[in-house]
């Protein structure tokens, strides 16, 4: 993304109130409630169909559904349970507010529906190429995959939504710590001629262990109505060969837990995420960065989904509510998300550094929240929904966490 370029002549282009670009569910989100809003909204997507398959365990928060009206038809399981495996194997149960599965194409095919239902143009077969400033408008060039034209669209906002992948360091919003904080990834869908174990099917599984070289990974098996997901993920750069050896051992061990007498089929796939610190800059006059690109996932887990559309919905209100100076927007869009999302996100990322420097700090933090249903339950809230005596309690935790630590370490 460019900070400016020569003049060009923008009165024969296209000119358009706000530019998405990418429909996950942040681009999706900000096209859906921006366009119900009356914002004019074109929303751009390299893939030819809106939910194309993606690559995602797509575990969804408690609540998701309702906080952003969405049908409960796109629910796979309802996972009341959740397992977290320590460094060593050893299961640790745990009670959560039901969470929900589902798939991505299911959940970005509906939200894209919804915006366009809403009034959003969405474009697929649109690569995003880059972004210009150019007095107080944005010039958005994309290539049209199709008939494989390069456009350019003039508009006075644009939201980039483009996921891990986004190519934002050559730009205002670059971000050092950025390519240190990629994760690389690796998933079976396993479909079974029979089901598994019925507690399966209302568990998502979390496990961190080292693996054969020492790296540390972090494992899942999220289940699906047809199938199920089971992953890993490791930080920076592996060999595919490697990496799919790694989950094959690891598949094998949750056969043999879950379903060790069916036959199954497996599709393989593999994608990037970012599991770090967020980006520190996010908005710019015109220019707002949400989702994965801003670096909103949850270090410790890869929770993304929801904080990817949350962003979509700031950025959509913070166009509709700047529409009278609309080069505002990006102020209060980039107040609302640090505000909202940048304390957790950052803790979650230091915590993470800290259990996988030592990994029997594993077995500590498991054991703690398998002992207190109410340590679990206060931190599946935000901050901002926690009490006062909630957050001494949270405090108190992490103190009594950290001396075990190192009690632990001496
Ligand atoms: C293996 C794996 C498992 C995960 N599991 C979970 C989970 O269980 N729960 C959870 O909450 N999160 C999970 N995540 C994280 C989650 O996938 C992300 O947080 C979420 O997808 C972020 O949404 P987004 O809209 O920011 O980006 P994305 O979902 O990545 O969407 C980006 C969109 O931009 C489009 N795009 C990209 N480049 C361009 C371009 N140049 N031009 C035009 N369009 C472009 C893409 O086609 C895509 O539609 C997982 C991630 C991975 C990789």
């Amino acid at each position: 993304m460019g900070a400016c370029r020569g003049a060009s002549n923008v009165s024969n282009m296209e000119h358009v109130e706000f530019v998405v670009v990418g429909c996950g569910p942040a681009g999706g989100m900000a096209a859906r409630e921006a366009a119900r809003a009356g914002v004019g909204t074109v929303v751009l997507d390299k893939d030819s169909t809106i939910g194309a398959k993606r690559v995602c365990a797509a575990g969804l928060r408690a609540g998701f559904c309702e906080t952003f009206a969405l049908p409960r038809s796109i629910v796979h399981c309802d996972t009341p349970r959740l397992a977290l495996f320590d460094a060593r194997g050893t299961e640790y149960g745990l009670s959560i507010r039901p969470g929900h599965t589902t798939t991505r194409e299911e959940l970005d095919g509906t939200i894209g529906a919804l915006a366009a239902a809403e009034g959003a143009e969405i474009r697929t077969s649109a690569l995003f190429r880059g972004l210009h400033r150019e007095g107080d408008r944005m010039l958005v060039d994309y290539a049209d995959l199709r008939s494989g034209d390069r456009k350019t669209i003039v508009a006075r906002n644009v939201f980039l939504a483009q996921g891990s992948t986004a190519k934002l360091e050559e730009s205002e919003f670059a971000y050092e710590g950025w390519q240190n904080g990629l994760v690389t990834t690796l998933q079976y869908r396993v479909y079974l001629d029979r089901p598994a174990a019925a507690i399966a099917y209302r568990t998502i599984e979390m496990h961190y262990f080292a693996m054969r070289d020492g790296r540390m990974t972090v494992a899942w098996m999220f289940p699906k109505r047809d199938h199920l997901a089971i992953g890993l993920g490791v930080m920076g750069k592996m060999a595919g060969g490697q990496l799919r050896e790694e989950l094959d051992l690891f598949t094998e061990r949750v056969r043999a837990r879950l379903y060790p007498a069916a036959q199954f089929t497996t599709k393989l796939e593999g994608h990037l995420l970012y599991g770090s610190t967020p980006r520190p800059k996010i908005a710019a006059p015109g220019a707002m960065v949400g989702g994965t690109a801003a670096g909103l996932v949850d270090a410790t887990n890869g929770e993304g989904i929801y904080e990817a559309a949350m962003s979509g919905r700031f950025a959509a209100e913070a166009v509709s509510a700047a529409r009278a100076h609309p080069r505002r927007a990006y102020v209060r869009y980039g107040a609302a998300l640090k505000n909202r999302f940048y304390g957790r996100l950052r803790h979650r990322a230091e915590l993470m550094r800290f259990l996988e420097c030592r990994p029997s700090r594993y077995a500590v933090l498991f054991d703690q929240l398998a002992n207190s249903s109410h340590f679990i339950d206060i931190l599946q809230r935000e901050d901002r929904e926690r009490t006062l005596s909630e957050k001494f309690f949270l405090y108190g935790q992490a103190l009594r966490f950290a001396a075990r630590s190192f009690q632990g370490s001496s």
